[in-house]
């Protein structure tokens, strides 16, 4: 991270680390705060859930953050285990969660996802116009921080079409910020194990690493 962050000019300070633990076990996330990484990724609402109940989240001083398509019908069980979500691809859904998160008398972090790739198979807003248009609602909702854009970069291996998902990323940021104000609009997430170093040239300030940190799919669900 550091490397790349230095090739391009960057404060590597400015750039962060999200832990994806997700199909691991709780012990995995324990070894990861004794080596004092203290921010997790999960993708899926009851598999943390277990987890979270299994570990002493706040001795820790954990912090877990939702990168997986969320369902409106299971905003419910957000509060009280995530802090941010950084999937939120409507205003549907959207909307779900700044409710449970007021009637928890919590706030979230958020982060709207922007499909980059194009492919039907990812979840995010479709352009950055759709984007823009939902985050207008959004910041109006009273429990939602809007924080930035997160992606998934597209899986294949040439690497200037992963580059281009970035930069329209990075874009899509810029014009975020532009709207909505930069002190409060400051994270771009993007860039996971086998494109982080792209991302972070594009401009990334948050990558997503899983497998470089904890091997292959674990088998915890
Ligand atoms: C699994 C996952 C990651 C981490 O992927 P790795 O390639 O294992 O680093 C990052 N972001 C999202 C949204 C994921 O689902």
């Amino acid at each position: 991270m550091a490397e790349a962050a230095g090739r391009s000019g960057r404060d590597p300070s400015l750039v962060s680390l999200v832990a994806v633990s997700k199909t691991h076990p709780p012990e995995v996330i324990r070894n990861a705060a004794s080596l004092g990484i203290t921010v997790f990724g999960e993708n899926r609402v009851q598999e943390a859930e277990r987890k979270i109940a299994e570990l002493p989240v706040k001795d820790l001083g954990l912090e877990f953050r939702l990168i997986g398509h969320l369902q409106s019908n299971k905003a419910k069980l957000v509060p009280g285990l995530f802090q941010w979500v950084e999937s939120i691809d409507s205003v549907k859904v959207a909307r779900a969660l700044s409710t449970r998160f007021s009637e928890a008398d919590l706030t979230c972090e958020v982060l709207l996802q922007l499909n980059s790739s194009g492919e039907q198979s990812k979840s995010g807003f479709e352009s950055t116009d759709a984007l823009l248009a939902a985050a207008r609602e959004i910041v109006a909702l009273p429990a939602l921080h809007v924080r930035g854009v997160m992606t998934i970069g597209p899986f294949v291996s040439d690497t200037e079409a992963i580059r281009r998902a970035f930069m329209q990323t990075r874009e899509c940021f810029d014009r975020l910020q532009q709207r909505v104000g930069s002190p409060s609009v400051d994270t771009l997430s993007m860039g996971m194990t086998d494109d982080f170093e792209i991302a972070i040239e594009e401009g990334s300030t948050e990558v997503r690493i899983g497998s470089a940190l904890f091997g292959g799919r674990g088998s915890y669900a």
